[in-house]
Formats: structure tokens, sequence, C-alpha cells
């Protein structure tokens, strides 16, 4: 009886799951045989808090890591935009930025008048900030636009004096010695958790005035946040620099290693 039953059972499974299960036992595994170095632990923190590797720029104490930062208003943790714009004192390139930011809560002005500021990349790429909650502007001028050259591919914005997160993901250009540009830059955008560019390639910087253009620029630059006529507000601003792949020894490589190694 007990037998009948383990056929049946046996019988029952699908015939799929029995050549996979069979099958995994008899092949042999596939290993790369790179020798990786171990992925450095980061605490991720708690949520909107900055990762343990990360660069805190404004944590909601004061702005002194920025040019101008002793320009804007600072009160409950929260900077407001105003007289001028914030330079970042570091020079960053390849990176991951996130800020929060929120535009006025009272709405006045339209279009590009309302709740206008942008973060410039290296000083020169603008992820624009505008409150683009039912305010028609031009579509590759409206939040989270890569200013001049692509909208967003969706409006994720927030209502007017809601906090609203971007989180950016930018590799820098790189240029020949000449001037000519190697490799383009790259930025990923997400805002409010919604991804709005995809590795987008920049065509160069972003100019009111002009097309976009590359210009040489060193690999690592510092960053602005745009100061455009209205009271933004800001808070947790971080920065994190790791963002390259890890690189492994190919198995090639290891064995050429050995051999440099002096024999004992
Ligand atoms: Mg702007």
């Amino acid at each position: 009886m007990k037998h009948t039953l383990a056929i049946s059972r046996l019988i029952s499974i699908p015939l799929w799951l029995l050549v996979a299960s069979v099958g995994f036992a008899l092949v042999d595994e596939w290993k790369s045989g790179i020798e990786w170095p171990e992925p450095a632990v980061v605490n991720p923190g708690a949520p909107g808090a900055a990762p343990s590797d990360a660069i805190v720029l404004f944590n909601g104490t004061d702005l002194s890591q920025f040019e101008g930062g002793d320009q804007w208003l600072i009160a409950d943790g929260v900077a407001t935009a105003q007289k001028t714009g914030l330079r970042s004192k570091q020079a960053f390139g390849d990176c991951q930025l996130h800020l929060e930011f929120a535009t006025p809560a009272e709405v006045s002005g339209k279009g590009q008048g309302r709740g206008n500021s942008g973060v410039y990349l290296m000083g020169q790429y603008e992820v624009q900030i505008l409150d683009s909650y039912e305010n028609e502007t031009y579509f590759d001028g409206q939040c989270g636009a890569i200013y001049k050259q692509q909208p967003p591919m969706v409006n994720a914005s927030r209502k007017p004096g809601e906090w609203q997160t971007y989180d950016i993901l930018f590799t820098a250009p790189r240029f020949k010695e000449s001037g000519e540009i190697e490799k383009p830059g790259y930025v990923t955008v997400l805002h409010n958790g919604v991804v709005i560019h995809n590795h987008y390639e920049l065509q160069g910087s972003t100019s009111y005035i002009e097309p976009p253009k590359y210009k040489k620029h060193p690999e690592k630059a510092p960053f602005s946040i745009q100061f455009h006529g209205n009271p933004v507000r800001f808070r947790n601003i971080w920065i994190r620099e790791n963002v390259h792949p890890l690189e492994g020894k190919k198995p090639e490589e290891q064995k050429e290693n050995q051999a440099d190694e002096p024999r004992v």
C-alpha cells in the first residue's frame, strides 16, 4: 500500500522537474574562475538616511560644504534657496547623488517661474527642478528634464510644498588631450523613486542660450544647485563616489601573476 502511494507520488512529479533535478546532479557546475575582491559592506541606513559610505553634504545643520551656503536660510533642518546658487567645495565625477527638494507650497508664477532650481552636475549638466505639478512649460524644461536636451520619461512630480527625491547616477564624460570628446557623459535619474532617465547620453552642457556642446573639463568638478529666484527648499543631500564595478582577476591573469612570483 505504502509502495503504491510512493510510486504514485513519484509519477505525479512533473517530468520537467525530474529531468531538471537529475540533470542538476549529473552536470558539472560552471564557475567563472574569476577571483573577485569582496564587495565592501555598506550600511544603507534607515529610509531617507545616507548610506555609511556616503559623503554627507547637508544633514540639516549647515551648508559649510558649499560656496554660497552662508547666503541660504537654514531652519528646522531645511535649507531654503535665496540670494545665490550653491557650489560644492569638493569636486566630483562619477557619482550617485541624492537630494530632497520641495517647491514652494504657496504657488506663485507660472511655467519656468514656478519653483525653479536645478542640479548642475559638474556645474554643466542640469537636471531641472521645477514645480511641474499641473504647471505647463516646454517639456524639455519641466521637472526632471535634462534641460533643453531630453524631457523626463514621465512626470512623477508631487504637489507644491511636498518633499520629493532625486537619485541621480552620473558617469562623467571623458575627453581626449585634444579636447575632443572621448566618451560622453551618462545620467540615470529616479524622481520620487520613478525612473525618468535611464542611462541617458548627455549631448553636452545644458544652456539657456545655446545648443548642447561639450567643452573639455577635468574628470571631477564641483556640482551646483541653482537659485532661480524661487525659495525652493532642500534637505538630505549626500553623494557616493563608489560607483564603479569591481574588477576581478581572470584565470589567465592569475596564472600570469603566479608565474611572476619568485620561486623559493
Ligand atoms: Mg532650473
